[in-house]
């Protein structure tokens, strides 16, 4: 298990991640949710010791495998397009991430949503993204090794569905396990850079929406360990 440090020097302090909080608003998040959410989740546990001190700038960062943190604004505008506009009672209570990564958006989502059941290729992020949730006490995440093209059959339909890794299009799978009235979130594109879409269900018909331009790393097929 990975030495998890939630003390850190200085830099869990409330006033450091209130700033980068400040900065997310300006940048045009308004959810307050996900302020909150942002606000109490410490993300420097989420990078490696010697980018500690970068961990509250709103930029992505390396995690090793050649995979990133997200930047927090992106984190951010995803999680409000997850929620959705309604508040309480009406978000998503079931949620499927896919890319887990360090394991800092299913800690944010984890604290807005009932459940989250994330998937990732690569087997040791997954672990070191499980001992870090365990850390936190954050217990309401259920965590998947495997290729997220096939999503998570046993347990779906979702209420939202969050991909965190860029594709030309969102695998067939993916889609099928969307419940009806439900969010699809995913970086879509060819290159370097992608569209971010929210599609919603309607029955056998898709609302979809383009909200930035991100910059997300690939989808790839297969598990590693
Ligand atoms: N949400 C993450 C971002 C991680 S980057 C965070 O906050 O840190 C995208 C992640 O998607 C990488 O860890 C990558 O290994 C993973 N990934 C890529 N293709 C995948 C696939 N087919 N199935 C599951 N995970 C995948």
């Amino acid at each position: 298990m990975t030495q998890i440090d939630l003390e850190g020097v200085g830099m869990t302090s409330r006033r450091t991640r209130n700033r980068l909080v400040a900065r997310l608003r300006k940048a045009g998040i308004a959810d307050e949710r996900v302020l909150d959410a942002i606000a109490s989740v410490p993300r420097h546990i989420f990078v490696d010791e010697a980018l500690a001190h970068r961990a509250y700038e709103d930029s992505a960062l390396p995690i090793g495998h050649g995979q990133t943190i997200s930047q927090p604004y992106v984190v951010a505008a995803m999680t409000a397009a997850v929620l959705g506009k309604g508040s309480g009672n009406g978000g998503p209570r079931r949620v499927l991430e896919i890319g887990t990564g360090c394991g800092y958006q299913t800690a944010i989502l984890a604290t807005l949503v009932e459940r989250v059941f994330t998937m990732e290729r690569i087997g040791s992020l997954l672990e070191r993204a499980r001992d870090r949730l365990g850390a936190l006490g954050i217990r309401n995440v259920r965590f998947r090794h495997a290729d997220g093209n096939g999503g998570w059959r046993e347990e779906a339909p979702f209420d939202a569905i969050l991909v965190t890794a860029g594709a030309t299009h969102v695998p067939d799978a993916v889609m099928e396990q969307v419940a009806d009235g439900a969010t699809l979130v995913m970086p879509v594109g060819n290159g370097d850079v992608q569209e971010l879409k929210r599609l919603e269900r309607m029955g056998d018909a898709w609302r979809q929406e383009t909200l930035e331009h991100v910059r997300f790393v690939p989808m790839l097929r297969g598990v590693q360990a």
